[in-house]
């Protein structure tokens, strides 16, 4: 199972993410992990199957180093 894990507070609100993994994140002024939970509202996560290619381009090119995959 992977996972991906967003910490808002970290997020530079560029919006990369969005173009690069539009189907695990939304940008219009604040940035969203589509479909993560999160316990404190501050570090969001999100089970994803199969293709996480997308999600690994997302998590590298993020500037503030907010997005990580983790196995
Ligand atoms: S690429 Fe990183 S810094 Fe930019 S909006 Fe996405 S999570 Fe935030």
């Amino acid at each position: 199972m992977k996972e991906i894990i967003f910490d808002s507070k970290r997020c530079l609100k560029c919006g990369l993410c969005s173009k690069l993994d539009p189907e695990n994140f939304e940008f219009s002024g604040e940035t969203k992990l589509i479909g993560g939970k999160s316990d404190d509202g501050i570090v969001f996560k999100k089970n994803i199957n199969g293709e996480d290619k997308s999600a690994k381009l997302a998590a590298g090119s993020c500037p503030g180093g907010a997005i990580e995959i983790v196995e």
